[in-house]
């Protein structure tokens, strides 16, 4: 196995699959499988999620709503999916824990990095819920957070892009992937990967992330066996 310890990031919005709101739960059980095969393997599993699909901070003050608030209802929104993704992976025969950046304790544990590291030790799938718990940050800095604090080998951010381009190729026929880039080259292109914030966490700690589709079976496995899949964003 190339890597051991892994952190996966959902974007809440992939959950969505094809409704415009929401949970589909023909993608929850298409990612529930994906993941269950790299944790068969022996692979420890860390998954953060997004909450895009539901509600984001951003959307808050359009809506009159104000933006810390918001934040905080991003981060529910976050939670919610994690639940559902936790129920998934355990009626996939997987024992998972959901920790939490705020404290809900009638539902899930609240992040303690020790425990998290031990859970993931003994096999568990561990699902961060509702951010690192603060507004301002998005769930792609709580991937790069968590990741070097329970010490993950790689962020694997599932999109349903399949890696790093040139250019938006959703709107422009022209752009090309990248197999692998550096961290600087991503800024001084002013590329699109994470959020800023996200990713600088990433550079100056030396943690690669790799941009690869999750809508495609079997890329998770082929990705932690070693298989060049996705764009590789390194030092
Ligand atoms: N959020 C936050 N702090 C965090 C993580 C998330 O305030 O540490 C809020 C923020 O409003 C964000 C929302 O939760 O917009 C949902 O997360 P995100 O937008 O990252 O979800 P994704 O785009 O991955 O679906």
């Amino acid at each position: 196995m190339k890597y051991k310890r892994i952190l996966l990031k959902l974007s809440g919005e992939a959950l969505m699959g094809d409704k415009s709101y929401g949970i589909d739960p023909v993608r929850l059980q298409q990612y529930t499988q994906e993941i269950k095969k790299v944790h068969d393997m022996g692979v420890e599993v860390a998954i953060v999620i997004g909450g895009g699909n539901i509600f984001r901070g951003v959307q808050a003050e359009k809506s009159g709503i104000d933006r810390v608030q918001g934040d905080y209802m991003g981060m529910l929104a976050t939670l919610i999916n994690a639940m559902a993704l936790q129920s998934a992976l355990e009626q996939g025969g997987m024992y998972t824990r959901l920790m939490s950046g705020i404290k809900i304790e009638s539902v899930c544990e609240p992040f303690i990095r020790r425990r998290a590291i031990r859970h993931l030790e003994k096999g568990r799938i561990v699902i961060f819920g509702a951010g690192i718990g603060n507004p301002y940050f998005t769930t792609d800095s709580t991937a790069s957070l968590r990741a070097i604090e329970v010490e993950a080998d790689i962020v694997l951010k599932g999109t349903r892009v399949d890696g790093v381009y040139t250019a938006d190729p959703e709107k422009d026929s022209t752009a090309t992937k990248y197999k692998t880039i550096s961290f600087h080259e991503v800024y001084e292109k002013n590329l699109n990967v994470m959020d800023m914030t996200a990713f600088t966490l990433c550079q100056e700690n030396n943690l690669p992330i790799i941009v690869f589709d999750m809508n495609v079976a079997g890329n998770l496995s082929k990705l932690v066996q070693g298989e060049e899949i996705g764009t590789l964003i390194t030092s």
